[in-house]
């Protein structure tokens, strides 16, 4: 009885055997998993049957990624993050300042890393933001000159030696500078006798 239990348990092992054998005999029959295994020196795939290592090759790099601090790359393969270095900027060519008009901003001049694209003044300090707002160039105050009775005066005023445009003290445009004359100022006198008095 206990032979027999044994000899059947011994078939049985050995079917599994064969069977778990016969799956992978060939390097055709086995079957690889979807995803990559990979350490520092390569990647493989698992045969989901037998669990051997199989399709083994080395990273093949990509595109050198950066964030403007560390530079690295990942195998195409398996995405394998290899070859981290600090990053060096690329600075290129001296772009040159574009100066701001009355309405349009300019640019500052400046150096654009190529690899990681951020932006670097003359002494290679990093530059946020490249624009130079759009501004006038108002030169000196001139002072008013105050209207007569029969002379008109002239506002105060900041002139744009660009656009020529005036402006007043708080930088608002002022589209006519004139301060009309005053005209003279009667005085009502009534011609009285002995002496002319005041109309109040
Ligand atoms: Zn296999
Ligand atoms: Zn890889
Ligand atoms: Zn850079
Ligand atoms: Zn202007």
């Amino acid at each position: 009885m206990k032979k027999h239990l044994i000899a059947a348990l011994a078939v049985l092992m050995l079917l599994f055997g064969v069977v778990g054998f016969a799956a992978c005999k060939e390097q055709s029959t086995h079957k690889a998993g979807s995803s990559w295994e990979h350490n520092e020196l390569g990647h493989w795939h698992v045969c989901t049957e037998c669990g051997i290592q199989m399709d083994f090759s080395k990273h093949t790099a990509g595109e050198v990624q950066t964030d403007g601090v560390e530079d690295w790359t990942q195998c195409t393969m398996c995405e394998y993050e290899m070859l981290r270095t600090v990053h060096a900027h690329s600075y290129g060519d001296w772009k040159a300042e574009v100066p701001a008009t009355c309405s349009q901003p300019g640019t500052k001049g400046h150096y654009t890393c190529s690899s990681c694209k951020k932006n670097f003044d003359a002494e290679y300090k990093e530059i946020e933001d490249l624009r130079i707002p759009a501004a006038h160039s108002y030169g000196a105050w001139v002072e008013e000159v105050a209207a007569t009775c029969t002379k008109n005066g002239t506002k105060g005023h900041y002139t744009c030696s660009s656009c020529g445009k005036n402006f007043d003290a708080e930088y608002n445009v002022i589209e006519d500078l004139s301060v009309t004359a005053s005209g003279h100022a009667y005085t009502c006198l009534l011609y009285t006798s002995p002496s002319p008095r005041d109309c109040s």
